[in-house]
């Protein structure tokens, strides 16, 4: 492709992590049940992403790896509180394939045939029948092996791999009755079940002795007759918070989602932690997983592919209600 093509490319596409991310959104998009997630060599090699989704036809497929082409019609409201479907501006295929050895093999469910449909470096290269399942598997291979410079800059597998683990941890926590797994380098990292709830999930990604201690938080459940929630911003708070004494030296352990949306916040995790008090030895960070609700005009998420960045109107009034859920939830437990 032309070279601003691949540079337009790198808006959307930085390292494999946001390769992961925009598959496994569409496959969430897709309505699956099942998203598997491989990687080779922290991404950088090779990506994987099977579901079994809704498909697509060979028309359906063509059409998908166009500039700007997207099957999600948003109207502007949508667009405004930055929630409706995941995908959001029919781009990320498009710059995938520009950047990447992309092979797509899909089968509508219901249908009886499937296509497979490649491109490399940005043109269909080949397009032909194909026996598959229902669903749709995308793999890219050689990710950057056109734009020298970004393949360059690409860091160790390690630590593109630790990237790749973040977004589908986050994915897999938001998506309990999805079950969603992680390979890398033909080694299983997790599996959830799909069978749910919270608990379970956690257990699968973080393990049974993060999982076992964990406190619910859930204002609106622990009283019958009016939520315990204080005034505030916002409208519900529910999740996971660890045993003060399961901690890590890291904060990637706070995952946050507000409206369904996955973001990094400093505001919900100072909070966090600050609930704890000084149960929490310093530096210190527990495993939270948690689900913030507000209203869309009180808060701005930016949804540009690369960030996942969250600016409430009233910061403070968030940080004291989610303390406080969090407080009264360790102290339930007489922590
Ligand atoms: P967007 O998600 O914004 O629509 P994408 O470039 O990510 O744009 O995808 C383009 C289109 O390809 C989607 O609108 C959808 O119709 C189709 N598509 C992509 N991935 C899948 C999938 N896993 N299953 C079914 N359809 C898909
Ligand atoms: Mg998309």
């Amino acid at each position: 492709p032309k070279t601003v093509e691949r540079i337009a490319a790198g808006e959307v596409v930085e390292r494999p992590a946001s390769v992961v991310k925009e598959l496994v959104e569409n496959s969430l998009d897709a309505d699956a049940s099942r998203v598997e997630v491989a990687v080779q060599r922290g991404g950088k090699d090779g990506i994987r992403v099977t579901d079994d989704g809704i498909g697509m036809s060979e028309d359906e497929v063509r059409r998908a790896v166009e500039k700007h082409t997207t099957s999600k019609i948003r109207d502007i409201e949508d667009l405004e509180s930055g929630v409706a479907t995941l995908g959001f501006r029919g781009e990320a295929l498009h710059a995938i394939g520009a950047v990447s050895r992309l092979t797509i093999k899909t089968r509508p469910r219901g249908g009886d045939t499937g296509t497979e449909l490649r491109v490399e470096g940005g043109d269909v290269a080949e397009v032909k029948p194909a026996g598959c399942p229902e669903g749709t598997t995308i793999e890219v291979e050689d990710l950057f092996y056109n734009v020298p410079a970004r393949r360059k800059y690409l860091k160790q597998d390690g630590t593109e791999f630790a990237h790749v683990n973040d977004v589908v941890t986050s994915y897999a926590l938001a998506n309990p009755d999805v079950r969603v797994s992680l390979t890398h380098d033909d080694r299983e990292t997790f599996a959830t079940t799909g069978q749910g709830d919270l608990q379970s999930t956690v257990m699968s990604v973080y393990g049974r002795e993060v999982a076992k201690g964990m406190v619910e938080v859930d204002p609106d459940e622990s009283d019958e007759n009016d939520s315990n929630l204080p005034d505030g911003p916002l409208e519900s708070v529910s999740g996971l918070v660890s045993h003060p004494e399961t901690t890590r030296a890291s904060n990637d352990y706070v995952t946050t989602y507000v409206n369904g949306r996955y973001v990094r916040s400093g505001t919900v995790r100072d909070a966090i932690v600050d609930a704890y008090g000084n149960q929490l030895a310093p530096d210190r960070y527990p495993f939270a997983v948690f689900f913030l609700e507000l209203p869309a005009d009180t808060v701005d998420v930016n949804v540009h592919p690369r960030k996942m960045e969250v600016r409430f109107a009233d910061s403070d009034g968030v940080r004291e209600q989610v303390q406080t859920a969090v407080e009264e939830a360790l102290l339930r437990e007489g922590i």
